[in-house]
């Protein structure tokens, strides 16, 4: 189970959690994020610091710190509990003031970053103690692990999970027998240790990822998202104001999905429930008996699932005529976005030109430079991705008409379609963004 930042926002809400997690009698796994807002505070601590503005990075620690006191009051009775829970804040705060004396570099951000699961989790796993649960409080720099790319290894997550699982966990018919309780292991989300043994995190909304991998590790049942909304909606709920949410998706959908800007879930989380077969629940902590989305296996032959649209897209197209009839021309502009470590996420060809689509501008100059020596190139920055998501089989007819006719009044940059049977994607312009997704939702399901 993984509680995203709204889900232990308050005093209130980890208490509701705490009741969430005990409410089926079994043995959970937690997962948890930040506290809503703290992340993005302690982002800030370390953009001060870069600057070299201790000042500025202490008035934000400070103000974390009378923040986090405050909750100590709402959310302990006891207080042995509530002085623990102050002691260890303090620690947390100094160990942040501890760095504004120092030379700071990425490292030193990485470890400011992760502080936010560190405080979410000890103060959650002290009021389940406090409560009289048997909270188990796991570190995930302990088993959370990246390789040299960056990528999570899940081979060295399930071997250092599984053999502190072991340790810690007691026979179920002891937990089971009422001096023990139900064990009710909590780890952070977000959190790791790269290659080379040094703090790191799984980008901005990485909790999402922590939780399937620490399920596919375990061999989950099930691995439940709980956030503030009920399951993933049809269109994007920020943008469009009638939306519904979808019962059940493919797991190749909510991996379009959430590519593709459907923020509930982190991009590259599907992956390792995919593969390892387990189904992906989205629920909602505001409403827990609400049925939310459950991702699986299954598809719902024909059917259109949901919209989700990526900002912050640059367009980039090469034309030249040496591309008639030439092989290899392809190879040679790929292998540029290559040498830069650019994905392309759309490609469209034509004989005397191909056209793609990238989301990291960090060497755009260099490849456009490059570029160059192949033809005449042009760049569209400012735009966005749109992407319809469903059972989008070739064999399946009208799908196309149907999500054309809604695209009717948008000016259309690049469309893509025949890369998966799941989805079919346009490049238009961000400030068409919001017509567009209205209008899809209107043409596609009747809002
Ligand atoms: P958490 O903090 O629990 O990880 P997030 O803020 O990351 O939660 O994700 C939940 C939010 O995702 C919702 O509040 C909603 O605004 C946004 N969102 C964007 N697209 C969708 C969608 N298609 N369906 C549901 N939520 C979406
Ligand atoms: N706390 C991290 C963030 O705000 C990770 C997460 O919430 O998933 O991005
Ligand atoms: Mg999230």
């Amino acid at each position: 189970m993984k509680f995203g930042g709204t889900s232990v926002g308050t005093p209130n809400r980890m208490k509701e959690v705490t009741k969430l997690v005990t409410k089926s009698g079994e043995p959970v796994f937690v997962v948890l994020s930040a506290m809503s807002g703290t992340t993005n505070s302690l982002v800030e601590i370390s953009d001060y610091l870069y600057k070299k503005n201790p000042e500025g990075a202490n008035e934000v620690i400070n103000a974390l710190e009378k923040k986090y006191m405050k909750h100590v009051d709402e959310l302990y009775s006891t207080e042995e509990m509530k002085s623990a829970t102050r002691e260890f804040l303090i620690s947390e705060m100094n160990y942040l003031r501890s760095f504004t004396k120092e030379l700071f570099t990425s490292f030193e951000e990485k470890s400011i970053v992760a502080q936010g699961e560190m405080l979410s989790t000890n103060m959650v796993v002290n009021y389940m103690k406090e409560q009289g649960i048997n909270a188990v409080l796991l570190n995930a720099l302990d088993f959370m692990r990246t390789d040299k790319n960056s990528e999570p290894d899940p081979v060295y997550i399930k071997e250092k999970l599984t053999a502190i699982m072991e340790k810690v966990t007691t026979p179920l018919q002891d937990q089971k027998s009422e001096s023990e309780g139900i064990q009710v292991f909590v780890t952070q989300g977000f959190i790791c240790r790269n290659a080379y043994g040094e703090i790191d995190n799984l980008q901005r909304g990485g909790s999402d990822y922590t939780a399937s991998l620490i399920g596919a590790a375990l061999n989950a049942e099930e691995i439940q998202i709980w956030t503030d909304i009920d399951g993933m909606h049809n269109n994007d709920p920020r943008v469009v104001d009638k939306t519904e949410p979808v019962r059940h998706l493919h797991f190749e959908e909510a991996a379009e999905l959430a590519y593709f800007g459907a923020k509930i879930l982190h991009p590259t989380c599907v992956q390792p429930a995919k593969y390892a077969g387990i189904p992906v629940r989205l629920l909602n902590t505001m409403q827990p008996d609400a049925e939310g989305t459950t991702i699986s296996n299954l598809t719902e032959y024909g059917k259109i699932k949901a919209v989700a649209a990526k900002d912050n897209i640059i367009a980039i197209k090469i034309k030249s005529s040496r591309m008639l009839l030439a092989t290899g021309f392809l190879r040679k502009v790929f292998e540029i976005f290559e040498s830069y470590q650019t994905p392309i996420d759309m490609v469209c060809t034509s004989e005397v030109g191909v056209s793609m689509s990238i989301d990291n501008s960090t060497h755009l100059g260099e490849i456009v430079d490059e570029l160059k020596k192949y033809g005449t190139v042009t760049v569209d920055t400012g735009m966005c991705v749109v992407c319809v998501v469903g059972d989008l089989d070739w064999s399946n007819i009208g799908f196309e008409t149907q999500v054309l006719e809604a695209m009717q009044s948008i000016p259309v940059r690049m469309i893509s379609y025949g890369g998966s049977s799941y989805n079919i994607s346009f490049l238009i312009k961000e400030e068409d963004k919001k017509r567009a997704l209205q209008s899809l939702s209107r043409t596609l399901f009747n809002e």
